[in-house]
């Protein structure tokens, strides 16, 4: 290729000029020319094009390094007039920096905001700012940076208080006005102005740049070269997989180039692909457009040609120096800013900052980036310039909106991103209110995209396009921008602004009245629809203006003259909307109870009507804020309240309230049958959902509530209850003369019976809101903060709540915040929570009192619950279950005539036509909820009454008086009975014993407000003595009542205890042989381990190894199958039950995490290093089937799963296809089974050899063995030099086969087992005659019972009798199993196995490659020679017992291990010297001496120690978990019972351990006792070569005892951690940030998680870089911290994972999980300790099976790519 070529050919041409280069004369030069302009151009025309872009891949070293010598450098020096090196820091030293940090955040780093002192949420602090704030002591909210926006500190209009912190405060001695050029002299401030002018001149030209051959005029190259690039940009509508895909096809590149090639252009927005000739790049080009314009429009290319090219790369270089050089310097800042805010020649708007923001939309992302930043760095850091830079803004805020709109890129990397900085500073916002009417511009640039309108104007959004509907969503920035500039309320007004508001106010009204009515609905009763209704874009909208709507009526509260006018604009507004309201809607008259009123005819159910009335609920909030600020009482003239019309204020509200109580009812549903119909009712039922919900109620449900007790308090209460009446559609109920005997007339559709009903108690619903609604200040005379204090009172009252849920159920300010913190306290008090759950709040008891079961927030499932949970809590203090409304706050005056709702005429013939029906309940046309609203009602006007008796201190003010008006008979027809009767009546009504109490209670008010009348009647005191003692009696009364209640509770109770035991005595009669069966087999299935807990004979010693091992008690063991529930026998002749089981790569307690795997082909696993790099360990749930019913338990799961990925292709949580499977009965993963084999009968105790004896006997037979196995090799492969026959002992039968005692069933199981662990340990596919499949079983059971040792330490539990009953079991079987596995395998190769395991301790010739003793881990191979040996004794029939082998083998390796030991310790600390008892004198004689020999034998490797005290001590320590294991593996193998002593932590432990284990306890004793036939062995274990390279360094030395691994320390505080996260860049691309930054819990490693950039391929897998680190450091088993989100990611090997509490918590006992809420984190020690634990007893697996069972969304992630 030509381009190699080139690309050596040209530094060397370069390398001449830059020897003949010079930067001072360069600059001198220029520092004499008059247009530096043109000299500038001329010599970037001619060194740009031959540094940059030489060939197709760009060298940005070398590039930078000729950039800075030819470019920058004549730059520099032109700028300091002298060797830039001193100029710059001159310039440096003299700076006075600004007040501002302004330091500009990465993605994922750590930001804070302090919720008590912020202006509003987007201002936030770095992290180092952060900690020297006094905000850190606050409460304050932490987030991630999604990159981009800077730090605040220094911003005075940013916080509060405590704008500074430590480093950024200001220095009083300075003056902070001072103009930062003062410092700097004319001649500096010339040249510094007229080389960033050229220096920006030039950026902008290139970077606005749009031809693709050509230069602008004085950037000619002198000589073109022929050079292209075809250049691929970036687009957000094209997916990576198909860039990558069309790249190799276009430019014939590998896919790892490709995906380079697609990373780059995701990044920069840009990337080049191609270079060569233009035929070459135009070929590329034509592929890829080709390729990718089929479904979508074609990916943008452009073939540039390489000048243009290279002067774009120098200009970002340009742009990033100009951004490095202001940093030396505040004055130079500022030139810059001068520079860039000058006017051109073009007049307004044409300065180089507004060029390039109007080019925005059409630059590449990489080079928006650049110039954003530098606009960052200079005009948003200078405060003068930052004004100026906003007023450009915007002026130009229309136009860059709507370039915005066109574009396709995302916000972030748009100009118009930047209005967050500008906008949010509350002077600049007034300031560009006032002077740019920039609150106007907003709102109809927003408007103004919004074009669809129906023919009333109304937005219409049901035939939106995909496009449109991407637009609408683009539009929405502009109501963030217009938050922006609201969220600060002015605390001064002026005149300029007043008119501007109201300017802006007027422009909101217009785009609120294209919102009033939009999207109306009509019932259907026919059945056709043409479509689907849209409504979403409609409810965005409303959701997205609540905010502004809020804050627009804040701005209002913030002064009268604003609120008079805004609240007459809004009224004109609404009058205009509905100024054809009466048109075509025929005028009635309705009358009732001697009142009659006109309104017009209009049904709900059949006329159009719209949830969307924001004109109306605007209004109402206004009227609110009238009262609040009693404007209406001093300036009542210059309110326009004469010409509101109360019945059109409530009209529309009234509407969709009825809209809301008839979809409840159902009215929307029935009609018509079509599936249309249902969809529209479920379109409704969502949006009245939304209407109600916390998000939107605020300026939606809760405004129409305030309009309509607006209205209501202007009108005759009677006239609002017929209209109300008639709305619901129940007038000709209510009004009829027979209304109370409602069930003699109407008798026709149950279902209009059953939708009256419901629409009867909605509107006593609605009643009782309008009177008892008083919470909002403005409304009822109360404090700011009850309002929220009743909110959360009432969640509480449903039942106790975490923190996060109470801040979703209550709304939340613009600022995101509830103001729960003020008063949680006063309702509710905080519980801490466990290790697992949250903490949760409780409601105060003294609290419950305030409770209102009708609750406006409430929904009815709300309610039900909050009425069930306030009952029982009555119940449980003993008190009667009547749930009184709740004494209510006064109104203010304004809307003080509600209350007479309560008394009037209207309602109380409502209430008694309701009370009469359920006196007469039996045609079912009333309903127990609507008896309990009215009971409610009766309740709600009583308290009034009592109220404003109790208040009033003139007797004559009280006007109300219902207790008189509900004892009145009722009026038409005559001699109908009155409340108070019908209340009396119903009191004893059998069929209302729910209500009882209720009633009870209301009498008693009655009774209550009588004597209240009575005594403030007569003013004697002796009436009032009189009456308190009358209370004193009913209070006696009430309290003897509530005794004799609890006695014949308690009896009630007691009865029910006889008959229940009586019951249960009588069963057990009759099942007696059931019961007795059960407890067997309860007894049974506990099985193997319980019944060895005591021992048999409590004066023996018991030992567990050894021909004096203790016997078991025999007993037979009896299991039952879960499947088959039949019972059966563990014998070696009978059916196989087997343990469901779990078999696992393991790594927890490696030592040594940087082994690489083995090759599993070749790998010899028959010892085990130390280290425990790899293990394999077996686990059960501890269920026991038999083999045959699992075998086909087994078979259906796999038909089940094969039909289930026919149909489904769906994955299950288990891979069946690898032998997975869930436990039947728990569901617990498993993927093998262990078959249960009895315990090894002791054989008989004859004379036994000793240790001298039998290692004679067991090299002979050893000698017979290699000969025989000799005999069995083919014959080409024996050795020639045999040594002579070797004769076997007599009693010795080599060729002798044992009879194999297990049935055919058991030996099958073996097979199974064996292979299983074979094919998981090694990860190799199952061969059953694979040699190592023995070995892999001893292993497994060496390492489980190893870890179980270790987890036994750690959880601080004694050796025996902590361990579950499944863990027991699983350890037998396991040891008994290991026993018995030779059987299935060719007992010469087990032989073999002994014979080389044997040869590790003593030296045998025949046997090659020992391994030296300190790379064996002991008890593995303890584990292996005793399980192995059963293979040689099968072929013994001296009468030496296996017992007295195991005890020789034992002993010895004991020794070993001791040797091992000392050969490890590392030298004495000098300072643990310490006074022995006597007892130990002789251990720490013994260990000196054989330390000593072990010196003269080793050498100088090891150190001189004179402490016998100290080798002891390292003997003592570190063999200690040795013989636990050992005593685990014995205890399990042959069923010894362990002594009480090792049952308990008691002191005296290491006695008893050596007993059990047939051990002296001055183990020294086993080498001194035996030296002579123990030194040769000594001697060839040091002597083997491997010993003195380990000691020198040449290996992995582990000393004992190993320490138990623990997951890596987290730090207590989580933003460290993300802190630590956010400076982590992807390891392979470059530097980049990585998006999902994720910490490895084991080892510490932080990988790029979830990204192409890390996916590396395994076993021909793409995996992500989290499943590829398991393999390395897990064995496939992962525990991740996901930073960002503050997760905790499970994963086991490439399909399983799952997510995880992350042990990080808030103050209120909560995790965070994605990082919304945003509440300062910390460690939980208990909670990690928790998944500590779950990964050393390697439960994660499990864990992640549980969770994936329980959640089947997670089995469908791509674990894997994580
Ligand atoms: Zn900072
Ligand atoms: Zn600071
Ligand atoms: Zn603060
Ligand atoms: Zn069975
Ligand atoms: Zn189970
Ligand atoms: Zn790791
Ligand atoms: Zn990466």
């Amino acid at each position: 290729m030509a381009a190699a070529e080139s690309d050596r050919e040209v530094p060397s041409a370069l390398c001449t000029e830059f020897l003949n280069f010079s930067v001072k004369d360069t600059a001198s030069k220029w520092l004499q020319v008059t247009d530096l302009y043109k000299e500038v151009y001329h010599h970037l025309a001619r060194y740009v094009p031959k540094i940059y872009c030489l060939g197709p891949n760009l060298n940005p070293q070398s590039e930078d390094l000729l950039a800075q010598m030819l470019l920058q450098a004549p730059l520099e020096w032109y700028l300091c007039g002298e060797d830039p090196s001193t100029g710059l820091a001159k310039l440096e030293q003299n700076n006075q920096p600004s007040q501002l940090c302004g330091h500009v955040f990465k993605v994922g780093e750590p930001t804070y905001s302090c919720r008590e002192c912020a202006a509003d949420p987007t201002c936030v602090l770095c992290m180092q700012c952060f900690l020297g704030s006094v905000h850190k002591e606050h409460r304050y909210r932490m987030t991630t940076s999604g990159g981009g926006g800077f730090c605040d500190c220094g911003d005075t209009e940013a916080w509060k208080k405590g704008p500074y912190c430590q480093k950024h405060e200001p220095n009083i001695s300075d003056s902070c006005q001072e103009d930062p050029l003062a410092h700097l002299s004319t001649d500096m401030i010339a040249r510094c102005y007229n080389v960033f002018s050229v220096v920006l001149k030039y950026a902008v030209d290139m970077l606005t740049w749009d031809k693709e051959d050509e230069l602008p005029p004085g950037l000619e190259p002198p000589d073109r070269s022929d050079t292209y690039y075809c250049m691929l940009f970036n687009d957000e509508v094209h997916t990576y997989e198909q860039v990558i895909y069309t790249l190799q096809k276009a430019v014939n590149c590998t896919q790892k180039e490709a995906v380079s090639f697609a990373t780059t252009v995701d990044r920069d927005g840009r990337k080049s692909v191609r270079f060569g000739d233009f035929a070459f790049c135009e070929l590329a080009k034509s592929v890829i457009v080709r390729n990718t314009s089929r479904q979508s429009k074609p990916l943008r290319v452009q073939v540039m040609h390489s000048s243009v090219v290279a002067h774009q790369c120098f200009a970002l270089k340009a742009l990033h120096w100009l951004g490095h050089v202001i940093g030396y310097s505040d004055a130079l800042r500022r030139i810059l800013c001068q520079v860039g805010l000058e006017r051109g020649p073009e007049g307004e708007n044409s300065s180089l900052v507004d060029t390039l923001m109007l080019c925005d939309s059409k630059m590449w992302k990489g080079a928006r980036n650049v110039y954003h930043q530098l606009f960052m760095s200079s005009l948003l850091m200078d405060l003068k310039y930052k004004k100026l830079f906003a007023i450009q803004f915007a002026k130009n805020y229309r136009r860059l909106q709507t370039d915005f709109m066109e574009d396709d890129h995302e916000r972030v990397v748009s100009v118009t991103s930047l209005s967050v900085q500008l906008f949010t500073v509350p002077t600049m916002a007034r300031m560009l209110i006032t002077e740019e009417n920039l609150m106007t511009t907003i709102i109809r640039t927003f408007v103004d995209h919004l074009r669809h309108r129906d023919l009333q104007g109304r937005f219409q959004f049901e035939r939106y396009t995909a496009q449109q509907a991407f637009k609408f969503r683009r539009v929405q920035s502009l109501i963030g921008d217009l938050k922006y500039v609201l969220i600060s309320r002015p605390t001064e007004w002026s005149d300029q602004l007043r008119e501007k508001f109201l300017e802006g106010l007027d422009t909101f009204l217009e785009l609120l009245k294209c919102m009033q009515g939009m999207d109306p609905v009509v019932r259907q009763v026919g059945q056709h629809i043409e479509m689907e209704p849209e409504w979403e874009a409609a409810f965005t909208l409303q959701m997205k203006l609540t905010h502004i709507i809020s804050m627009i009526q804040e701005w209002c509260a913030t002064d009268e003259r604003v609120l008079i006018e805004a609240y007459k604009k809004c009224l004109t507004a609404l009058t205009h909307c509905h100024s054809g309201f009466a048109d075509g809607e025929q005028p009635i008259t309705l009358s009732m109870c001697g009142h009659s009123v006109d309104t017009i005819r209009y049904c709900v159910s059949q006329e159009k009507v719209s949830i969307h009335l924001p004109v109306s609920r605007l209004l109402a909030g206004l009227h609110v804020l009238l009262s609040k600020m009693e404007v209406a009482y001093r300036f009542p003239e210059q309110l326009p309240l004469s010409e509101l019309s109360p019945p059109m204020l409530i009209e529309h509200p009234l509407r969709c309230l009825v809209l809301c109580a008839q979809v409840h009812a159902g009215m929307w549903r029935r009609n018509g049958f079509s599936l249309v119909n249902q969809v529209v009712h479920s379109v409704l039922w969502l949006q009245i959902y939304y209407y109600h919900n916390v998000k939107c109620r605020v300026e939606m449900f809760d405004k129409d509530l305030i309009m309509l007790q607006a209205g209501a308090s202007m009108m005759d209460p009677n006239h609002f209850l017929m209209i109300v009446l008639s709305r619901f559609e129940l007038y000709h109920i209510f009004s009829s003369a027979e209304c109370r005997k409602r069930y003699n007339r109407e008798n026709a559709n149950k279902d209009v019976v059953q939708q009256n009903n419901t629409l009867t108690e909605e509107m006593l619903h609605l009643i009782m809101m309008v009177v008892g609604e008083r919470f909002e200040s403005g409304i009822g005379q109360v404090e700011g903060c009850d309002e929220i204090k009743r909110e959360i009172l009432h969640q509480l009252c449903i039942r106790p709540m975490a923190h996060s849920e109470l801040v979703k159920a209550l709304p939340e300010n613009e600022n995101k915040e509830t103001g729960m913190e003020r008063v949680i306290d006063c309702v509710a008090s905080f519980k801490k929570p466990g290790v697992t759950g949250r903490g949760l709040y409780e409601l105060r008891p003294e609290c419950a009192k305030q409770f209102n079961l009708y609750f406006h927030h409430y929904s009815r499932a709300d309610q039900s619950k909050a009425e069930e949970a306030q009952r029982k809590l009555k119940r449980q203090n003993g008190e009667d279950t009547a749930l009184p409304p709740p004494v209510l706050p006064p109104f203010c005056p304004l809307f003080a005539s509600l209350v007479n709702i309560l008394q009037c005429d209207v309602l109380l013939g409502m209430l008694g036509a309701v009370l009469q029906w359920a006196v007469e309940p039996s045609a079912g046309h009333w309903s127990e909820s609507m008896l309990q609203r009215v009971l409610h009602l009766i309740g709600m006007a009583l308290l009034e009454e009592q109220q404003q008796l109790e208040n009033s201190s003139e007797d004559n003010d009280v006007y109300f008086n219902f207790t008189l008006k509900m004892s009145r008979p009722g009026e038409a027809p005559s001699n109908t009975a009155s409340v108070l009767a019908l209340l009396e009546n119903l009191q004893n009504a059998p069929h209302l014993e729910v209500h009882e109490d209720m009633i009870r209670w209301l009498l008693k008010t009655v009774a209550g407000i009588k004597t209240l009348r009575e005594r403030s009647a007569s003013t004697s005191t002796v009436t009032a003595s009189g009456s308190r003692g009358q209370e004193e009696t009913a209070c006696d009364k009430d309290k003897a009542e509530r005794k004799r209640k609890a006695e014949m509770a308690r009896l009630r109770r007691e009865k029910v205890m006889a008959q229940m035991s009586e019951m249960q005595r009588h069963f057990i009669n009759e099942n007696k042989e059931l019961f007795q069966q059960s407890l067997e087999e309860l007894d049974a299935s506990t099985s193997t381990s319980l019944d060895h807990r005591y021992p048999a004979s409590p004066d023996a010693a018991l030992a567990c190894v050894g021909p004096r091992r203790s016997r078991p008690r025999e007993k037979r063991q009896v299991v039952t199958c879960i499947l088959c529930q039949e019972e059966q026998e563990i014998r070696a002749d009978g059916k196989a039950m087997v343990l469901a089981a779990f078999v696992q790569r393991s790594t927890v307690m490696s030592k040594n995490r940087t082994r690489p795997p083995h090759d599993p082909k070749r790998y010899d696993p028959l010892f085990m290093h130390p280290d425990l790099s790899f293990g394999t360990h077996t686990g059960s749930c501890g269920h026991i089937m038999h083999s045959h019913c699992w075998q086909r338990y087994f078979e259906a799961v796999q038909a089940k799963e094969q039909r289930r990925q026919q149909r489904l292709r769906v994955h299950t949580s288990y891979d069946v296809g690898n032998g997975e499977f869930l436990c039947p009965l728990c569901e617990c993963l498993s993927n093998t089974v262990i078959p249960l084999l009895p315990r090894t009968m002791g054989s008989s105790s004859c004379e036994q050899p000793g240790l001298g004896q039998w290692l004679k006997t067991s090299g002979q037979q050893i000698k017979a063995m290699h000969s025989a196995h000799r005999k069995l090799q083919p014959v080409s492969t024996v050795e020639e030099t045999v040594e002579e026959e070797c004769p076997a002992p007599e009693v010795f039968t080599v060729d002798y086969i044992p009879t194999n005692p297990y049935s055919s069933t058991i030996k099958e199981m073996l097979t199974t087992f064996g292979s299983a662990t074979y094919k998981v340990g090694l990860k190799v596919h199952p061969n059953e005659q694979d040699p190592r499949i023995p070995i892999m079983c001893w292993s497994s059971c060496a390492y489980t019972i190893q870890s179980i040792e270790r987890l036994l330490v750690d959880e601080k539990k004694p050796l025996f009798g902590s361990l579950p009953c499944r863990q027991d079991d699983c350890l037998s079987s396991l040891a008994r199993f290991g026993s018995a596995c030779w059987t299935a395998a060719c007992q010469p190769t087990v032989q073999g196995h002994f014979i080389r395991l044997l040869a590790a301790l003593i030296p045998d010739p025949q046997v090659e490659a020992s391994p030296c003793i300190l790379d064996v881990d002991m008890l593995h191979l303890l584990v292996s020679v005793v399980l192995s040996y059963g293979s040689v004794h099968s072929q013994d029939s001296s009468g030496l017992s296996v017992d007295a082998v195991q005890l020789h083998l034992f002993h010895l390796i004991t020794v070993a291990h001791m040797v091992q030991i000392l050969l490890t310790s590392g030298p004495e600390e000098v300072t643990m010297e310490q006074e022995s008892g006597e007892a130990e004198r002789g251990e720490e004689e013994g260990a000196c001496r054989l330390y000593n020999t072990l010196r003269t034998l080793v050498g100088s490797s090891l150190p001189e120690v004179g402490s016998g005290w100290h080798l002891w001590r390292c003997v003592k320590t570190g063999i200690l978990p040795y013989l636990r294991g050992a005593a685990l593996f014995f205890h399990h193998l042959h069923g010894v019972p362990a002594p009480p002593e090792l049952h308990a932590l008691c002191p005296g432990q290491w006695e008893v351990l050596c007993g059990y284990l047939s051990l002296p306890s001055n183990l020294l004793q086993l080498f001194h006792g035996q030296q002579e036939l123990l030194e040769p062995l000594l001697h060839g274990w040091c002597t083997h070569p491997g010993i003195q390279q380990t000691l020198q360094g040449g290996g992995v030395l582990v000393s004992f005892p190993r320490e138990s691994n623990s997951l890596i320390d987290l730090p207590d505080d989580y933003s460290a951690l993300i802190n630590q996260a956010s400076s982590f860049t992807c390891p392979k691309s470059g530097g980049d940030k990585s998006r999902a930054p994720t910490l490895c819990l084991v080892c510490g490693s932080m990988l790029c998680s979830q990204s192409y950039c890390c996916q590396t391929e395994l076993e021909g897998e793409d995996v992500g870089a989290c499943t590829a680190h398991t393999f390395a450091c897990g064995a496939g088993v992962g525990i991740f911290l996901r930073v960002r989100e503050s997760q905790v990611l499970f994963l086991a090997g490439k399909t399983k994972g799952c997510f995880y509490a992350p042990p990080y918590l808030d103050d209120y006992g909560e995790t965070d999980q994605g990082l919304r809420r945003g509440n300062p984190l910390h460690l939980c020690h208990e909670r990690y300790r928790k998944i500590q634990k779950l990964w050393r007893q390697h439960s994660i697996t499990e864990e992640i099976g549980h969770a994936q069972e329980a959640n089947q969304t997670l089995v469908g992630i791509d674990w894997q790519h994580l």
